[in-house]
């Protein structure tokens, strides 16, 4: 029972917001989604410390079919960035406001950017490709994501500076124009860089809210220095280039870890932990 019991413990803050949401709204749907991921997320959890093989990836489509395809195609609820600043122009804390805010820029204090290990459908896709561990050093070409941050925030400041009618269905086909565009651009940088992750690396621009809070998050990676004896097997499987031996939070590229846990299987000495 003791190693379920942070799947017990995810379950349960999902269920709680959950909760609340659906008595503070009046809506039944917060009660359905939040339900679902804190599920789907708890059952991940509960896979990987049975040692079944593979958790992670299938929490990874248990979360991100359903929102790309049941709230982004069917329900037509833009979750990506520009659907976002769509939102929250419009001064409605609805759907895609409240997902940015849990997942994306308060809920890493807590879960780092589980998102992006977990629950993000473009990751899902990019996953799937050949080249889950980066070979060649890190490029220096992080500044793309501002540049992306910045071209989502005029297009919707755009939009509504020129009263364009009828910007539900533009923000729609956003959507789907969208996630078409990142799933290009990830695959095609993927098999330029020999790396599954160097869209979520160089270009994702929700990073930039993901990447400053996750600093601070309170589920990491450590290291017990006494059982380490430096063989370097866990950063060879990291496909973020983090540098999990160093406790520090200001360690390389502490900010992109995915809490995969890839490490923490490979490592010979079970000198790491979460
Ligand atoms: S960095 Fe962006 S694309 Fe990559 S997993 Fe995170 S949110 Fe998804
Ligand atoms: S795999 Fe384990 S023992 Fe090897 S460097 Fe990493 S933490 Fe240390
Ligand atoms: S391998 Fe370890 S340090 Fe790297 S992203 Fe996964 S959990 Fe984080």
């Amino acid at each position: 029972m003791k190693k379920h019991a942070a799947s017990l413990f995810i379950f349960t803050v999902f269920e709680t917001v959950a909760i609340v949401l659906w008595l503070t709204k009046g809506n039944l749907f917060y009660l359905f989604n939040f339900s679902y991921i804190g599920g789907a997320l708890a059952l991940g959890l509960f896979l990987y410390n049975e040692k079944k093989p593979h958790a992670r990836r299938i929490v990874q489509f248990l979360v991100g079919t359903y929102m790309l395809v049941y709230l982004g195609l069917i329900c037509q609820e833009n979750m990506q960035i520009e659907g976002f600043w769509y939102y929250l122009f419009s001064g409605v804390f609805e759907a895609a406001t409240i997902h940015y805010a849990v997942a994306k820029i308060f809920g890493p204090l807590l879960f780092g950017r589980g998102w992006c290990g977990y629950a993000c459908w473009t990751a899902m896709v990019l996953d799937l490709l050949p080249y889950p561990h980066p070979s060649a050093p890190r490029k220096n070409i992080g500044y793309l994501r501002y540049i992306t941050f910045l071209l989502s925030l005029c297009f919707v400041g755009a939009l509504f500076l020129l009263h364009i009618a009828d910007l539900e269905r533009i923000l729609f086909f956003s959507f789907i124009a969208g996630n078409l565009l990142y799933y290009a651009a990830g695959i095609s940088l993927a098999f330029a860089l020999r790396d599954n992750r160097a869209f979520c690396k160089y270009l994702c621009p929700i990073t930039v809210f993901l990447k400053p809070m996750s600093y601070y998050s309170a589920i990491r990676v450590t290291v017990d220095e006494n059982l380490c004896v430096h063989c370097g097997k866990c950063q060879s499987v990291c496909p973020m280039n983090v540098d999990m031996t160093d406790n520090s939070r200001s360690r390389e590229n502490g900010t992109e870890c995915i809490l995969c846990m890839e490490c923490i299987d490979q490592c010979p000495r079970k000198a790491l932990k979460m």
